[in-house]
């Protein structure tokens, strides 16, 4: 089995080094996680994530249908769903799944042989940089999720690879030599 967690804190850069991934490696999965927060401007439903209600989400949680979830920033839950993970996995797809540091904690219980990546920002004052710049949290949000980010970066410690996103392309060939076919 070939699957990769990727974990890393608010406005890092996932979304887009994730994006360059799956255009250079033609066999990765990428998982799309449910969740109970709104579109951001740009987001498309299914291809971002699977924009749900709590309802919905409560009820796949107790269907047994999430691989893990959990509530991020203390706000909205996030999961990933079960069944196309293990369909992608028993087709041979290499398989990556972008989860909070609770969700990445869940899988290595679960799924022990998963490599765990964290990616980390060149320094705090750059993470807050891009998380203002980015420009899509309210203040109060921005606040939040750098409070995570603090616990976050505090447990890179635990995963099995650091890559630092200094920039997008540097990461993005740390990530390949990582994920990618000829490793
Ligand atoms: P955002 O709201 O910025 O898209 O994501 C917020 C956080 O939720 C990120 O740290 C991201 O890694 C995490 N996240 C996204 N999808 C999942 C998921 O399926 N499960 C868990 N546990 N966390 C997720």
């Amino acid at each position: 089995m070939q699957a990769f967690v990727l974990t890393g804190p608010t406005a890092v850069g996932k979304g887009t080094v994730i994006a360059e991934l799956v255009k250079a490696i033609p066999d990765l999965w990428f998982s799309v996680s449910a969740t109970t927060r709104s579109p951001r401007p740009g987001e498309v439903d299914g291809k971002n994530y699977h924009f749900i209600t709590h309802e919905e989400f409560d009820h796949m949680v107790a269907d047994g249908q999430m691989l893990e979830w959990a509530v991020v920033h203390g706000q909205n839950k996030y999961g990933t769903p079960r069944g196309p993970v293990e369909k992608a996995l028993s087709e041979g797809h290499t398989v990556l799944l972008e989860v909070d540091l609770d969700g990445a904690r869940q899988i290595r219980k679960s799924m022990p042989e998963v490599t765990q990546i964290f990616l980390a920002p060149p320094s705090w004052e750059e993470l807050e940089a891009r998380l203002k710049g980015r420009g899509t949290e309210g203040e109060a949000e921005q606040r939040r999720r750098l409070e995570t980010a603090k616990v976050e970066l505090a447990a890179e410690g635990e995963f099995d690879v650091v890559v630092v996103n200094n920039t997008v392309a540097q990461a993005t060939e740390d990530l390949l030599k990582i994920v990618g076919p000829k490793r």
